[in-house]
């Protein structure tokens, strides 16, 4: 093998094609694309790989120190290395080619000009909000979060004199009252992690155009979508009018559960800020653990989440007829309480419906204090085969666990009454076991309670 064959593309290699010079790649769907990636590359000399190696080189070989001047120059300037050649590579912490590769597949899944991708979803959310909200500024956000998003916005962003209004979006005139001069950032998820509660993007994207219609570019309104729970198969925020989307690589794109990482997609301006940002705060996705969503996460995400779905759909529709159920949240339901705006705002490439893994159910409880839920969770963790008590979602794997006193815990308790979010409230991510090995598990669950 040669040592050019396993080489990053070099400024020599002038007639190395561009995606955008690849003729075939963008009339395919993107279910199809996302198996066989950005074809012509130039992070990479594809054509001798089928799979797309996992570099493992915290620092690269420079042909000259003006060479390395260069890529120090040129770091965090996007058109200087669109317009002139490929990446200069440095050291790791700053750009190199795996990562570089899942960038171009993830930015092409969310429909968004650019990704840049960390070591964790809490690390691209925390760049996000590092990048569009400077010292001093406010932040409006939906008010139930995952929470470590409400830890970061209540613990540490005050600490920047960042301060978050947490509203309800739910009613998206309410961004209306509640921005401010210095407002900079509206935040939201959608699926609501954990209630399945939905927030109608083009609604909030039309409230802060008419917000954003006398400001400044500078001072301008941006609107940040937490896109973990739908996926982007489920949902591409960005084309409903977000500006920015992020999102936890850990969970249904990674797949597998074997890695944690995160991604903020949106803007090509918004591409050197992220990159320079991730260089000096270090959350720099490492290339071994972007390899696995290269390589299996996004190249499944379309066949696993057609399975997830039709499962999910059966589990959601089983629950609500359960007697000991109170009430189901699965977007697919026709009792979905936003069933109108679920059919509008989640739907796959090709326009079907599309609601996704993610099931959040109550239990009817026998007296005031019975703990209804934390018992059936009990149960499962004791006995179950085939659902397992864990948190994380989107797996191959069927996951449950109870969001009040787990993932959710940072919530002060009033919010999550307001939402909610109570602790016989359970949250289901569904896998991709047997549908009726899962009901019959779950059947058994409910009646040995
Ligand atoms: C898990 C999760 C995150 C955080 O992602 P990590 O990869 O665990 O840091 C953010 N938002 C939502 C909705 C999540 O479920």
């Amino acid at each position: 093998m040669s040592h050019e064959e396993f080489a990053p593309r070099r400024d020599h290699d002038k007639d190395a094609q561009t995606p955008d010079t690849y003729p075939q790649e963008s009339k395919r769907a993107v279910r199809t694309r996302m198996i066989h990636g950005v074809g012509r590359t130039r992070k990479w000399d594809y054509d001798h790989h089928v799979v797309p190696p996992m570099t493992s080189s915290a620092t690269f070989r420079l042909d000259s120190a003006q060479r390395g001047a260069q890529g120090f120059v040129e770091f965090g300037h996007l058109s200087a290395e669109d317009e002139k050649h490929g990446p200069i590579y440095i050291y790791d912490r700053l750009d190199e080619p795996t990562r570089g590769m899942l960038e171009e597949n993830l930015a092409v899944a969310e429909h968004a000009e650019c990704a840049v991708c960390f070591a964790s979803g809490m690390a691209a959310i925390s760049a996000a909000l590092g990048v569009l909200a400077p010292a001093g500024r406010h932040i409006v956000s939906h008010r139930t979060l995952y929470g470590c998003t409400y830890s970061l916005m209540t613990n540490w962003l005050p600490r920047f004199g960042i301060e978050t209004s947490f509203i309800n979006l739910i009613e998206p005139d309410a961004v209306l009252q509640h921005v401010r001069d210095d407002t900079r950032v509206v935040y939201f998820e959608t699926p609501v992690n954990p209630d399945m509660q939905l927030i109608d993007i083009a609604a909030i994207r039309r409230e802060v155009d008419v917000i954003n219609r006398n400001r400044r570019e500078d001072q301008r309104v941006w609107i940040v979508v937490d896109n973990t729970f739908a996926s982007p198969y489920c949902q591409r925020p960005i084309t409903l009018g977000a500006d920015v989307v992020v999102e936890s690589l850990t969970k249904a794109i990674g797949g597998f559960g074997t890695d944690l990482g995160g991604v903020v997609a949106g803007p090509k301006k918004l591409h050197d800020p992220l990159v320079l940002y991730r260089k000096d705060f270090g959350g720099s996705l490492s290339p071994k653990s972007a390899w696995p969503p290269l390589v299996y996460g996004l190249p499944s995400l379309g066949a696993r989440m057609a399975n997830y779905q039709k499962t999910a759909h059966h589990l959601a529709r089983f629950l609500e007829g359960h007697p000991k159920v109170e009430y189901v949240r699965y977007p697919g339901l026709a009792s979905f309480p936003q069933f109108e705006l679920a059919k509008k705002q989640m739907t796959d490439e090709v326009g079907h419906f599309a609601p996704g893994s993610m099931i959040y159910f109550v239990l009817k409880q026998k007296s005031p204090n019975d703990n209804v839920g934390e018992r059936l969770i009990d149960w499962i963790a004791a006995n179950s085969y085939c659902i397992t008590l864990a948190v994380s979602l989107g797996q191959i794997k069927t996951l449950i666990e109870c969001p009040y006193t787990m993932t959710h815990a940072a919530l002060p308790p009033d919010r999550k009454a307001d939402d909610g979010l109570i602790p016989g409230g359970i949250r289901l991510s569904v896998g991709l076991e047997d549908w009726h090995d899962l009901i019959a598990e779950l059947r058994t669950a409910l009646e040995s309670i």
